[in-house]
């Protein structure tokens, strides 16, 4: 079997054209354009790429990007500071503090400052159990979009196997319970799932959120799996080359021998995690402003 390669860049690219369409619908309704404020504290390196992509989509869809970027030793009281101002900003829709933070700084006492209802990035623990109830809220980027590649390539999900590696607060286990809620049997493995070949074995759907390259085998999987490989690892450069090769966290080429469809990396669901930061923002934009979220979105 040669695996079909899931297409998220194409995906992505979608998406945003589609809540470009309805930012411009918004702003019309709204008098206004849907706004992300997005926080920065230091400069670590990936961070500013990650914001300065996210403020250009951001534009590109026809919103207002509010970039703040501060010192590495901003003191936590500042922060917080900054995100209550922006709590409090009709122009801001959506706030999103790019993690992780300098040490020094509570993570967790920051994004439970951040209005829930602000929370596009939806780690804040009120949004972690609307999920977890089947309340609407926002739920995190990367799990929603691999839901809707999951959603566009199998449709119904209801009683498929899936096997989620990794119980993250921001990938596993919202993944596991998004999958939950289309009915799928779900697994959550971990560092301490004993025979983890054996379990992934089970998958009709595979999520591997692990962060080691290319741990996931083609003997793992059973054959025609679906594999969504949420992974981004960074191998050490070849001689010679500046930079190393990024890598998932299955083994790609022989994984496509036995899935009936996998994600590649990159390409696959690394785009998506942008696109639907755009379209939780748009959502967040409408309910702000007391209108009725688009069907579609
Ligand atoms: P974390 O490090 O927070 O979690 C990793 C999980 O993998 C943990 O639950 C850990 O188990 C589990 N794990 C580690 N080693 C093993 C092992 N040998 N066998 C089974 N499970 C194992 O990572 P994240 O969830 O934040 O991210 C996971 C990967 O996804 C990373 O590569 C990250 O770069 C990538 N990522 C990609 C995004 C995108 O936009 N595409 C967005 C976010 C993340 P335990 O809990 O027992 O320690």
């Amino acid at each position: 079997m040669t695996a079909q390669r899931i297409d998220g860049k194409a995906f992505a690219a979608r998406l945003r054209e589609r809540v470009g369409e309805l930012a411009a619908q918004f702003e019309g309704q709204a008098g206004r354009k849907a706004g992300l404020a997005v926080v920065l504290v230091g400069e670590d390196p990936a961070s500013q790429v990650y914001v300065r992509s996210k403020g250009k989509q951001t534009v590109e869809a026809g919103m207002a990007s509010f970039e703040h970027r501060l010192p590495a030793d901003t003191p936590g009281e500042d922060l917080l500071a900054l995100v209550n101002q922006l709590n409090n900003d009709p122009a801001v829709d959506g706030i999103l503090v790019q993690l992780p933070l300098p040490d020094h700084l509570d993570e967790q006492a920051i994004i439970s400052a951040i209005s829930p209802d602000k929370d596009v990035d939806g780690f804040h623990v009120i949004n972690a159990g609307r999920l977890s109830v089947g309340q609407s809220g926002f739920v995190p980027c990367t799990p929603l979009g691999c839901m809707m590649l999951l959603a566009d390539r199998l449709g119904d999900l209801s009683g498929l196997e899936a096997v989620v590696i990794g119980r993250s607060n921001i990938v596993g286990k919202p993944m596991a319970q998004l999958l939950l809620d289309a009915n799928a049997t779900v697994t959550i493995a971990h560092s301490r799932t004993k025979d983890l070949p054996g379990v992934v074995r089970r998958a009709d759907i595979v999520v591997a959120a692990v962060g080691r390259p290319e741990m996931v085998k083609a003997e793992w999987l059973k054959p025609g799996a679906t594999v969504i490989d949420v992974g981004i690892n960074r191998l050490p450069p070849a001689e010679g080359a500046e930079k190393g090769r990024l890598v998932g966290d299955v083994a790609f080429d022989e994984a496509s021998n036995v899935a009936s469809a996998i994600t590649p990396v990159p390409g696959g669901v690394g785009p998506m995690t942008i696109a639907v930061l755009l379209r939780n923002t748009l959502v967040a934009a409408y309910r702000n402003a007391g209108l009725a979220v688009p069907e579609g979105l």
